[in-house]
């Protein structure tokens, strides 16, 4: 793999699941703690299953 093909990658990331939809309805980064739009504060840890559902 060449350092070119990584650059291309990370500008792939825009349509990968790095981004997260906001109860406003705002795209932001996955890493954002806050969104841009409303001031929405999402919480510190993703948890895509709920723990009552494991079991
Ligand atoms: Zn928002």
């Amino acid at each position: 793999m060449t350092k070119s093909a990584i650059q291309m990658q990370v500008v792939d990331t825009q349509e990968s699941s790095d981004e997260k939809d906001c109860v406003c309805g705002q795209v932001v980064p996955l890493d954002t703690r806050f969104c841009s739009g409303c001031g929405h504060q999402f919480p510190e840890e993703a948890a895509p299953v709920p723990a009552d559902m494991q079991s």
